[in-house]
């Protein structure tokens, strides 16, 4: 294809979004564009919008428009994008949808598959209570469905140092179950309009969830 892939993942906290699109990253050479950890470095490094967006992450609802749009701009002028990405956790809102249509425009380009991640919401609970991460090089785990081969040390980088993140207790997860069904989900009917919805399994495995991307993914990159 002559313009790089605009992928997007769809789906609650907790559906698999990060895992798969690290690993979309290894098989296709796509980047992955994660609203979250962009917005998590920016209250680490303290800036005005991380200040802003803090207190509403750790209540679990979601962060102005204003300030994820600005944030996503700046991340999307990086040079590596022209590789093709995968949109982690964005759009959630139909304004954020329609501006990504905007940019887009801009460059010549659309969003080319919208894959929604059907998944039950109580599960959830459980995926997102017992995640956490390496602090190394952010691969991703989980106390029960994802542990590293090795105890106690990643399987990708050997780190040692592991975190969790504050806003993955069961109370504020269910806060963004809420939020994901009311202003998230309606974008699944704005894709399906627009001809390029597609869905997996998302209770599958990571293994076969993988496999059924790549066919999505191969078919649109190829
Ligand atoms: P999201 O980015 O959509 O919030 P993650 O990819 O971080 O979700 O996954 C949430 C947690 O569930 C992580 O701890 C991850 O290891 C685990 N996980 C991801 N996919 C699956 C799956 N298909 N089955 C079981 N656990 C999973
Ligand atoms: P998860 O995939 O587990 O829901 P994320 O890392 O995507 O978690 O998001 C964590 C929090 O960051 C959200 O609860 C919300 O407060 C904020 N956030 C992330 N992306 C967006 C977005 N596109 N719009 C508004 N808020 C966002
Ligand atoms: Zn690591």
């Amino acid at each position: 294809m002559t313009q790089p892939a605009v992928l997007i993942l769809l789906g609650p906290p907790g559906a698999g979004k990060g895992t798969q699109a690290r690993m979309l990253e290894e098989d296709f050479g796509l980047v992955q564009l994660s609203t979250g950890d962009l917005l998590r470095a920016a209250v680490a490094a303290g800036t005005e919008a991380g200040k802003k967006a803090k207190a509403v992450m750790e209540a679990g609802a979601l962060v102005s428009d204003e300030i994820v749009l600005a944030i996503l701009k700046d991340r999307m002028a990086e040079p590596d994008v022209a590789k093709g990405i995968i949109l982690d956790g964005f759009p959630r809102t139909d304004g954020q949808a329609a501006a990504l249509d905007g940019l887009l425009a801009q460059a010549g380009q659309r969003v080319n598959a919208a894959i929604s991640m059907d998944v039950d919401d109580e599960a959830m609970v459980g995926r997102v209570s017992g995640r956490y991460t390496c602090a190394g090089c952010g691969e991703g785990y989980h106390d029960e469905f994802k542990q590293p081969d090795k105890a106690g040390a990643c399987d990708k980088c050997g780190g040692t140092v592991f975190k969790r993140r504050a806003d993955d207790n069961a109370e504020t997860v269910r806060e963004r179950l809420k939020a994901y069904h009311a202003q998230t989900a309606p974008l699944i009917t704005y894709y399906e309009a627009k001809g390029v919805l597609q869905r997996v399994d998302g209770m599958a495995s990571i293994p076969a969830i993988r496999s059924a991307l790549a066919d999505i993914v191969g078919k649109i990159t190829a």
